[in-house]
């Protein structure tokens, strides 16, 4: 036998997951724990559209997680069986991730991503926004119907392109003769409301419902039952469970967290096969984790921030680990600046980047002060030393050096 069939093989006999899409993040649980309050909240509001009924637009808020997503696709999906059961056609319901990329750059591209899960057809780009939004007011207004219009991730489109979406998302209805469109808009940030406009505050925030955090007895919970359709039985070491979930709730009660937690580290003891996943392996989950997390932040830096990075990261070689100053970054920053051809930052902005990795926790810079020569810091790299290497292998290629 080959090495690789060996390999293959061991898999197939020995895989320790039953069904490995369970612990994924899109898969829908028929059950939804320790969320009743807010399912039945998000029913309450919506059933009134069965009737063919005005309803209120609902913002829903919470930290990364708590099942939000989660809760408003379960209770759609609902609402689209009664509405077959009672041969109703009249309510449409409409989900739409502000955070995909090619969603929420623009105001455009919200649109035409709405228009086009509503069946409609919209070019690429090219039209002034009235047209689309004319457009828009043409398709839904056909006929009597109410939209349902989820808008997920709702704080990343305001942040990149503010709040005036929202606003003529929600005038719209004086324009409408026949349709009505509600809107509930989900975010992840917790203070989103508080900085939008005040007409947004009130229109969109009718309703408002907050998911708390989970504590780590209701992550345990969660994390059973998918664990039990997950994973072949027997396979899970005793306190496996409790440990992934005492993780995730020291990070703000995250389930998104503790799943991938429970399916990384049953990813990484089939890899070592293993017959079991044990303690040992929730540990090398968090740290692989955290360490993806990390190269993924520096990978989508922009390329000034790779550039004072890497400056700092050729520095800490050099020192061999020593203290940086502020002033040695700045000046190895524009040699490599002058080297790669990139445009040349103040000192004072490259110092504000160095201020942005501290915050990040890639590096450890406290201010000296010193006395009438001013202030300094004192640079340390604070990456793992498990991902330097891949770090360094990111930049170099991100810099073409
Ligand atoms: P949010 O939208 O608040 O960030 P999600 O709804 O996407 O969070 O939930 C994150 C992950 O955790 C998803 O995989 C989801 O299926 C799971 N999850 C969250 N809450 C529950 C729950 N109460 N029961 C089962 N799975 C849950
Ligand atoms: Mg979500």
């Amino acid at each position: 036998m080959s090495k690789i069939d060996k390999i293959f093989n061991s898999f197939v006999s020995h895989g320790l997951f039953k069904d490995k899409r369970v612990l994924q993040s899109n898969y829908l649980p028929e059950n939804i724990a320790h969320r009743d309050e807010q399912v039945e909240a998000v029913a309450s509001i919506l059933a009134p559209s069965l009737r063919g009924e005005k309803i209120s637009n609902l913002f829903i808020y919470g930290k990364t997680g708590t099942g939000k997503t989660l809760s408003v696709q379960h209770v759609g999906g609902k609402i689209l069986e009664k509405l077959k059961e009672i041969e109703q056609e009249s309510v449409q319901f409409v989900y739409i991730n502000c955070k995909l990329k090619k969603v929420a750059d623009t105001e455009y591209r919200i649109l035409a991503e709405i228009i086009r899960e509503l069946g409609g057809t919209i070019p690429a780009t090219g039209l002034p926004t009235d047209e689309v939004y004319t457009r828009f007011v043409d398709l839904v207004d056909k006929k009597k119907q109410i939209i349902i219009l989820v808008l997920d991730e709702i704080d990343q489109a305001v942040k990149k392109i503010g709040d005036g979406f929202i606003y003529t998302l929600t005038r719209l209805n004086s324009e409408l003769k026949n349709a009505q469109i509600n809107i509930i808009g989900i975010s992840n940030s917790l203070t989103l409301m508080d900085n939008l406009d005040p007409r947004v505050r009130s229109s969109l925030g009718e309703e408002e419902l907050v998911f708390s955090p989970y504590n780590a007895l209701q992550l345990q919970d969660i994390l059973r039952e998918r664990a039990e359709s997950a994973f072949k039985d027997g396979v899970l070491e005793e306190g496996a469970i409790s440990k992934c979930a005492a993780y995730a709730a020291r990070e703000h009660g995250d389930a998104r967290r503790a799943l991938d937690l429970l399916r990384v580290a049953g990813e990484l003891a089939e890899r070592e096969q293993s017959e079991r996943v044990v303690l040992k392996h929730i540990d090398m989950a968090k740290e692989k984790i955290e360490r993806d997390k990390m190269l993924d932040i520096i990978e989508g830096e922009p390329r000034q921030f790779q550039i004072v990075l890497f400056s700092i990261m050729r520095l800490n070689e050099k020192n061999k680990g020593a203290e940086i100053s502020t002033g040695e970054v700045y000046n190895t920053y524009k040699e490599i600046c002058e080297k790669t051809k990139n445009e040349i930052l103040t000192q004072r902005r490259v110092s504000d980047i160095v201020s942005e990795f501290d915050m990040l926790g890639i590096i450890n810079a406290p201010v000296i002060s010193k006395g009438r020569q001013g202030r300094t810091r004192e640079i340390k790299l604070a990456l793992p030393s498990t991902i330097g290497e891949k770090a360094k292998e990111i930049l170099d290629k991100a810099l073409c050096l």
